[in-house]
């Protein structure tokens, strides 16, 4: 049971909500949905109909970006009073690109328990489902919406060498695919997640240039809601190797490049070999 009815104070229940699929609910967010004394939803009008659906009916309270400090505050003094609120947002785990981070600081910083009830998230749905690397990944939500900006973060994010995860929306879905290939160039794989968990649920993996092609040749992929799940640089080098690589070049104008890596290879705890190999390979381009 998630009941706390032995608590004095209230809990907040951070509740997942379906991307699609209504079935995609579990049990536990209906229980807590219906029991809890208050719901905080991003649109209440959309909340409305999820919960109409479910044959639930229960009191909700909008919180979205524009108010969410001003009813966090209202939200505390009704958990202090022993009420227990989940909060949702449209679809998805909220807080994640979604309202909501806020008020779970401030309840958390108030000392109230914060329970996640966990469920549908776009991200996890994408990266679970893409066939590219899951073991280390990073998620960035929206790009910039202007072409300069978004291609600035993205010169940040190229020899990043974990896996990427985007959202976007339909509006600019094949900009912000350009702009990537045109950054993280042509021959990177990625996958394309659309309408997940919905009627046209595509999930399409190739090249960064081939996905642009696919996109522009067939208008329908462009409909709907998307998450681009990109993979990481693999030739990327970490920041400590890079400074290694550095040291090399500078001590190989004084040294022979056998001495110079393994002078390096001492003083970083780099491995010798793959200096060495790298150092030439810089030599002979
Ligand atoms: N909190 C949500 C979650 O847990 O995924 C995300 C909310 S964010 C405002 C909305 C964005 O999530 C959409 O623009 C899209 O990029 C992504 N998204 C949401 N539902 C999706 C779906 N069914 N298929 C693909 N992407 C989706």
């Amino acid at each position: 049971m998630t009941s706390n009815m032995t608590s004095n104070t209230g809990f907040l229940y951070v509740v997942a909500t379906p991307i699609g699929n209504l079935s995609d609910i579990t049990e536990r967010a209906k229980r807590i949905l219906t029991d809890v004394d208050l719901i905080a939803a991003e649109d209440t009008r959309h909340t409305g109909s999820l919960l109409k659906h479910l044959n639930i009916s229960n009191k909700l309270i909008s919180l979205h970006d524009h108010n969410e400090r001003s009813q966090a505050e209202k939200l505390i003094e009704r958990l202090k009073s022993g009420k227990n609120i989940a909060l949702v947002s449209d679809a998805g785990t909220p807080l994640i690109s979604d309202p909501g981070y806020h008020l779970v600081r401030e309840v958390r910083a108030a000392g109230y328990k914060v329970v996640p009830i966990p469920g549908a998230c776009a991200m996890i749905a994408a990266l679970s489902s893409s066939g590219l690397a899951t073991d280390r990944f990073v998620f960035e939500g929206f790009l910039p919406s202007k072409s300069g900006a978004r291609t600035k973060q993205l010169e940040v994010l190229k020899n990043e060498p974990r896996t990427l995860v985007f959202y976007e929306s339909t509006h600019r879905i094949v900009d912000s695919l350009t702009d990537i290939r045109d950054v993280f160039g042509e021959d990177r794989t990625a996958t394309i997640a659309r309408e997940l968990t919905k009627t046209f649920e595509t999930i399409h993996t190739d090249t960064l240039e081939n996905l642009v092609t696919w996109i522009k040749n067939d208008s329908n992929q462009t409909r709907g809601e998307f998450v681009l799940v990109i993979s990481g640089n693999e030739q990327a080098l970490s920041a400590d190797e890079s400074n290694a690589d550095r040291m090399v070049d500078i001590l190989s104008k004084k040294l022979p490049l056998t001495q110079a890596t393994s002078v390096v290879a001492e003083i970083t705890g780099e491995r010798k070999k793959p200096l060495y190999q790298r150092a030439l390979e810089r030599k002979n381009k």
